[in-house]
């Protein structure tokens, strides 16, 4: 059986104030039917992961190397260091902004795995892709491209994060989402055999909100979502916790 994860990504939202959201989100779930992860901006991780309790804290990014002359840049040990368990890799927002490529994400994600932390690796279409009807093309190619080898169910997450449905309010419909998670489970399993491919964990992300998060949690294959804005507040993503209990 695969634990359910809700995971929600502040992205670069959050001052030292936005920590009573974590507290206030650990009170309502003190020990919860499944996994719940926040990744905070990296300046908050430290407080983060001092005042969360049973929340797990987690990191946006990370560099490929351990330590050295990397100005800006964040180690995968620096950020366990810092009380991070987990780092989302490969969001669409760094593939774009900071033109990250597969085997840049790879990269990152070996380290993340070296360092014992939980590697979350996004993949996900635009929406010329999908109207292409090249999504799972696509998908397959990031799978290849961004996972590593010696993947297993407890260093990497994959989150299925649909370019053109994160933060728009448009979500692909509840086939689209099956279609899509029943393949990254299926090349999962080709690559790494069964049964590590049917212990890793499969998040929905794109717009997943308190309304529309059990009917996606229903769907076969969806171990959990990946939230970014309704994440950010503990009356948002605590709806959304609770129907992944429901679910569990
Ligand atoms: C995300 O940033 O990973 C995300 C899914 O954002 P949102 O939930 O706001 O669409």
């Amino acid at each position: 059986m695969r634990r359910k994860l809700a995971a929600g990504n502040w992205k670069m939202n959050g001052t030292q104030a936005s920590l009573s959201e974590l507290t206030t989100l650990a009170a309502h779930h003190p020990s919860a039917a499944c996994d719940i992860l926040i990744c905070p901006p990296a300046t908050l991780i430290t407080p983060a992961s001092q005042t969360a309790g049973p929340i797990a804290i987690g990191a946006q990014d990370c560099h490929t190397a351990d330590k050295g002359a990397h100005t800006g840049d964040i180690s995968a040990s620096m950020l366990k260091d810092a009380g991070a368990s987990a780092v989302i890799l490969g969001h669409s927002e760094r593939r774009e902004d900071h033109g990250e490529s597969e085997d840049l994400v790879r990269a990152k994600a070996r380290s993340v795995m070296e360092a014992g932390l939980l590697a979350i690796v996004c993949v996900g279409e635009s929406l010329a892709e999908r109207d292409a009807q090249n999504t799972l093309d696509i998908i397959g190619g990031q799978l290849a491209g961004s996972i590593p080898d010696g993947a297993t169910g407890h260093n990497l997450v994959v989150a299925y994060e649909p370019i053109w449905a994160i933060g728009t309010g448009k979500v692909p419909t509840l086939d689209q989402i099956g279609e899509v998670h029943d393949f990254i489970r299926a090349r999962l399993e080709r690559r790494f055999g069964q049964g590590v491919g049917r212990s890793v964990r499969l998040l929905y992300g794109g717009s997943v909100k308190p309304g529309n998060a059990a009917d996606i949690f229903a769907v076969s294959n969806v171990d959990g979502a990946l939230v970014g804005g309704a994440s950010l507040t503990a009356a948002d993503f605590s709806p959304i916790v609770r129907a992944l209990e429901a679910a569990s």
